[in-house]
């Protein structure tokens, strides 16, 4: 007889920034509590938009949450306990470091929903977003509306003209919003 399938999985969210990938992670958490389940909200300590201990969409939608000042962090929040879920928000913040936590965690037997950009403002692959969508059980690519055409974006870039416009500026760069940022599509970035 086959054994029981072993539990612990991990989901990827991602995309550019507006495309919905904190209402979904949050739509996924709160479906989950309804269903009986321990779910442990994590954000990095560099989104503190909406005052820190907060995961929150463009929308206004917000949850409380852990703050982890890095991919280590994770796991000392965690302080032994095993939730059913893992909600990890803005994962991008947390670099490369973040994919063996993800990982270690998933192996422990919990589902991990990471949500985080994939791309920089100028259009590159942004990690470590790429790693977890190319290992994860499931991955949910979202696009958002583009600011000039009203097509699919699968990017953003920085529309305030004061920035540098380049990938080497620091992560802390990437947490704005309209004011900061524009969705775009393939054709209208740059
Ligand atoms: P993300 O976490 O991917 O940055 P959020 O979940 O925080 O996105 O916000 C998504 C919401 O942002 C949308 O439901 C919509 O109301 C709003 N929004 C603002 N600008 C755009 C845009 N250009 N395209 C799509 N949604 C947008
Ligand atoms: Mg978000």
């Amino acid at each position: 007889m086959k054994p029981a399938p072993v539990r612990g999985h991990v989901e990827v969210i991602c995309g550019p920034m507006f495309a919905g990938k904190t209402e979904e992670l949050l739509r996924r958490v709160r479906r989950a509590r309804l269903a009986g389940l321990d779910v442990e909200v994590v954000n990095h300590a560099l989104d503190d938009r909406r005052g820190p201990g907060m995961v929150s969409s463009h929308d206004g939608i917000s949850e409380a949450s852990r703050t982890a000042p890095d991919a280590t962090g994770i796991g000392r929040l965690l302080e032994g306990r095993s939730p059913d879920i893992v909600a990890i928000d803005e994962a991008q913040f947390f670099g490369p470091d973040l994919v063996p936590v993800v990982d270690a965690l998933a192996g422990n037997g919990m589902t991990v929903v990471v949500a985080g950009l994939s791309v920089t403002f100028d259009g590159r692959p942004f990690e470590p977003l790429p790693s977890l969508m190319a290992t994860a059980e499931k991955v949910t690519r979202l696009t958002a509306v583009c600011a000039v055409c009203g097509g699919e974006a699968a990017f953003h870039q920085r529309v305030d003209p004061g920035a540098p416009a380049d990938a080497l500026t620091p992560v802390a760069e990437h947490v704005g919003g309209v004011e900061t940022y524009q969705a775009r599509c393939r054709h209208h970035r740059g």
